[in-house]
């Protein structure tokens, strides 16, 4: 048997991070398997632009190099892909499980459905739908029309006994009937309510194993009811653990995991989140700025591979100690069997700790090529960079080491090494700038920088310490200093690497443009 998954998202604008962890999954055991990975778009019961709202989803798993053998874009045998385009085959299903009795028309109207709800709930027994108005018959039919009645189809469910099915994470699971209600599977207007839907597409693209979300696991009794009564075989199921909080057993919020990297010095990526939405000229809203979709790591310059890693480990482990993992090896060692079905908390640490081991496999190239995007999108070089700026881009790397955690941090790093007057941060120039003696130092710096030769980071670095020393005074006293002068901050790479960068000119020129700046305040 040809093992075929899908992933089926709706086009809900975004792609959530628990839903690459099920993307993912799916596509691993694919892979794994020697199968097909299927997208599927359940749009059935979107509203909004489709396109629109499908873009981020298939940008994001492209990006992540989670590809699919059949589905948009890539077309297939059982095209289509797009949920909304199969009803008739929704529909013809639907009168399959009226003809055969596994459903029913039903004419109650919702407030009568509702009645008998509440009076379960009042004498604390489980509710269960009379059945009242159900049409068995034609007969029963034309009487309810007759009375103007709307209806609807709803399955007849079994009421007595249970479903057991063998989840390939959580094992024997078993369904009492009776706590299962006569679904709705078509509305009044003739359209296909989701379930169905998905039970249907899912036999007509041949889906093998069904790997989801734990939140489905619920609906699985009334969907293997579906497909049982229309003589369809059931696929396997594999119902995920949990995406949790981070140190959590409860399920991942946005509010809440904003406020974990606030509180555990994730400031700099978070600040870049807000930095890169104002340059880009978007408001850094509460959209651009949602640490659970798959953009707010893109724009940040996560690597995809370090999100599939880490991702992958979350309900997942090869030998619960080994966390890196080619592409290569996690397609071989992926198996369904060793996926955990308790909650698996989304740390920001680890993927943290994932992302710098990745980063610092990288050549300056390969950075070069991550981080250049960045700055052009922010207006820094041109795009393509000019060989100048590529030059002066890939200094920058080479001397910030293993500094450049996120492709993000380049535009803090070379900003004013790309721009004529780089902005100057008020409370770095106070700190270290308007101080008594500063400005005396900084002029005798720049007479020994005028004679260096040649204008390297060692030559500078003496330099430097010849004057400090002349003056009785620590390195650090003027290395903060110049820093300020010729950065305009207190961050970036190694300073005898900047003043390299720079050049003799633009160094000399920065530091006689802040001696006015040196006054000391008050
Ligand atoms: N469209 C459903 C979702 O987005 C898919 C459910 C399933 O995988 O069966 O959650």
């Amino acid at each position: 048997m040809t093992v075929r998954t899908r992933f089926a998202p709706s086009p809900t604008g975004y792609l959530h991070i628990g839903g690459v962890r099920t993307a993912l999954f799916n596509w691993l055991f694919a892979r794994q398997r020697g199968g097909q990975f299927i997208l599927r778009i359940d749009d059935t019961d979107v509203a909004r632009n489709v396109d629109e709202a499908l873009q981020p989803i298939l940008d994001g798993l492209r990006w992540l190099g989670i590809d699919w053998d059949e589905g948009p874009g890539v077309g297939g045998p059982h095209a289509p892909y797009f949920q909304s385009q199969r009803a008739d085959r929704h529909k013809a299903a639907a009168a399959r499980l009226l003809a055969t009795g596994h459903a029913y028309r039903d004419f109650a109207r919702p407030e009568e459905v509702d009645e008998e709800r509440k009076a379960a709930q009042a004498a604390g027994r489980p509710f269960l739908y009379s059945r009242r108005f159900a049409a068995f018959t034609d007969a029963d039919a034309a009487r309810f029309e007759a009375e103007g009645r709307p209806s609807f189809v709803r399955l007849k469910m079994p009421r007595e006994g249970s479903l057991v099915i063998d989840d390939a994470v959580r094992g024997r699971v078993e369904f009492a009937w009776e706590r299962e209600q006569d679904h709705v599977i078509q509305r009044a207007d003739g359209s296909c309510l989701y379930h169905l839907a998905s039970v249907v597409d899912d036999h007509d693209l041949a889906i093998t194993h069904v790997i989801r979300a734990e939140e489905h696991l619920s609906n699985t009794p009334r969907q293997a009811f579906i497909a049982t009564s229309l003589g369809y075989p059931l696929p396997a199921y594999a119902h995920l653990p949990l995406v949790a909080e981070p140190g959590s057993r409860t399920k991942l919020s946005k509010r809440k995991l904003a406020q974990y990297l606030k509180n555990n010095d994730f400031k700099q990526v978070m600040d870049h989140g807000l930095r890169i939405a104002e340059r880009m000229g978007v408001s850094a809203d509460a959209d651009t700025f949602n640490p659970v979709i798959v953009d707010f790591y893109r724009e940040v310059g996560y690597l995809p591979w370090a999100i599939d890693n880490y991702l992958a480990l979350l309900g997942w482990s090869y030998d619960d100690k080994t966390e890196f993992f080619s592409r290569e090896e996690l397609t071989r060692h992926f198996t369904l069997e060793r996926i955990n079905a308790s909650p698996a908390s989304f740390d920001p640490k680890k993927l943290w700790a994932v992302q710098d081991h990745y980063m610092a496999m990288l050549t300056a190239d390969e950075r070069l090529a991550m981080m250049l995007p960045f700055l052009a999108r922010a207006g820094l070089v041109a795009d393509p960079a000019t060989p100048g700026e590529r030059e002066t881009v890939r200094k920058v790397i080479e001397a910030s080491g293993d500094r450049l955690k996120v492709a993000g941090d380049i535009l803090a790093y070379a900003d004013f090494f790309l721009v004529d007057e780089p902005a100057i941060d008020p409370a770095a120039v106070k700190q270290r700038l308007a101080k008594p003696g500063v400005r005396a130092l900084l002029e005798a710096f720049s007479g020994a920088l005028a004679a260096v030769e040649p204008f390297e980071p060692p030559m500078i670095e003496a330099a430097l310490k010849q004057v400090v020393e002349a003056a009785g005074l620590k390195v650090g006293d003027l290395v903060h200093a110049v820093r300020v002068a010729v950065t305009g901050k207190t961050v970036g790479p190694g300073l005898y690497d900047c003043l390299a960068i720079l050049g003799r000119e633009r160094s000399l020129d920065r530091i006689r443009r802040a001696l006015p700046a040196c006054e000391p305040i008050g």
